[in-house]
């Protein structure tokens, strides 16, 4: 799993950060799945290594302007491309209104398969988005001015690591038999021998996890979604020193991304959606929310745009 950060400033955009859009790369799978989309978010596309013709699923937060004003124009630019195979579309019950309302003002039609996904009931905690075989994606309630929704994403448990020189050593013939194996089905071979894949296996290995918590104030739904993940990318809109806009705004402090982070007990927080009051230079910088967040939450990492971030198990498991 790779997070690449596309947009991550709040409100408005800055001469060096864009509004709100996370890329999940999935491993293996040649897909992206995006969280939020604000204005100009194809043209970051653009600027980066990232296709757009492999989006397959956009899930939006909320109805605010700097996580859905790209939306329509990346819809419309994936269908004159003609290279989308679909695009499954999650989001608060006001997201069907908004895009098919734009679709038929401007005369545009979506020519691949499309679907939108309403998130029905808001106060519905850890309710279950989407789910296959190999993921699990769930969303909970958040605090903020609009209704709006924290993702976690699952990888589900793999099969251990397969024993490449027991099967060889087992004189079992390289083939379609060993990816068998590898899954940890059971196999007859030519000689008759059956074979059960468990045995040429190692433990399962743990699934990766990350959680996209944005716009809210300090939420302990949001905490208990964010239980245990990998990584979790909390907004981090305002500096300490302005906890008093943050409750005005609903809106989370540097201090709050980091307590959120702390009694979840992930491995790593990443703190975005900055407000531009912070530009480099003014008395309060991006470092200074850094440095406020890693005395509560050490393993602090700040967002900037094209940052890419591979979802690691953290070394240490948290004990609190
Ligand atoms: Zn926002
Ligand atoms: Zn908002």
């Amino acid at each position: 799993m790779q997070v690449t950060f596309l947009g991550t400033s709040s409100g408005v955009p800055t001469r060096n950060r864009n509004v709100s859009a996370i890329a999940l790369r999935l491993p293996q799978r040649s897909e992206l799945w995006l969280f939020d989309c604000g204005e100009g978010t194809q043209h970051q596309f653009l600027r980066s290594e990232l296709r757009t013709s492999q989006i397959r699923k956009i899930f939006i937060t909320h109805m605010h302007g700097d996580h859905i004003y790209g939306l329509p124009g990346l819809l419309a630019s994936l269908g004159l491309a003609g290279n989308s195979s679909g695009i499954d579309l999650y989001g608060p019950h006001a997201l069907k209104s908004y895009i098919n309302g734009i679709l038929q003002s401007s005369s545009s039609r979506i020519s691949y398969p499309f679907q939108i996904n309403s998130i029905e009931n808001p106060h519905f905690e850890n309710h279950v988005v989407f789910e296959d075989e190999d993921f699990m994606v769930r969303c909970t309630p958040l605090i903020h001015r609009v209704p709006a929704f924290a993702y976690r994403v699952d990888q589900k448990p793999r099969p251990g690591r397969f024993d490449l020189n027991k099967a060889k050593a087992c004189n079992i013939p390289p083939g379609p038999n060993y990816s068998q194996l590898q899954l940890g089905k059971k196999v007859k071979l030519d000689d008759g021998r059956i074979l059960n894949g468990k045995d040429f296996c190692g433990p399962p290995r743990a699934g990766k996890s990350f959680v996209y918590c944005t716009d809210t104030i300090f939420s302990k739904a949001a905490i208990e979604l964010a239980q245990g993940a990998d990584l979790l990318i909390h907004e981090s809109t305002f500096a300490h020193q302005d906890l008093d806009m943050a409750y005005q705004r609903k809106h989370s402090t540097s201090t709050m991304a980091a307590q959120a982070a702390l009694e979840a007990c992930v491995g790593q927080l990443v703190l975005t959606h900055l407000s531009p009051r912070y530009a480099p230079g003014n008395p309060v910088s991006p470092n200074d929310l850094l440095k406020e967040a890693k005395e509560i939450f050490p393993n602090t990492l700040l967002a900037k745009d094209f940052l890419q971030i591979n979802v690691e198990k953290p070394e240490t498991v948290c004990d609190t």
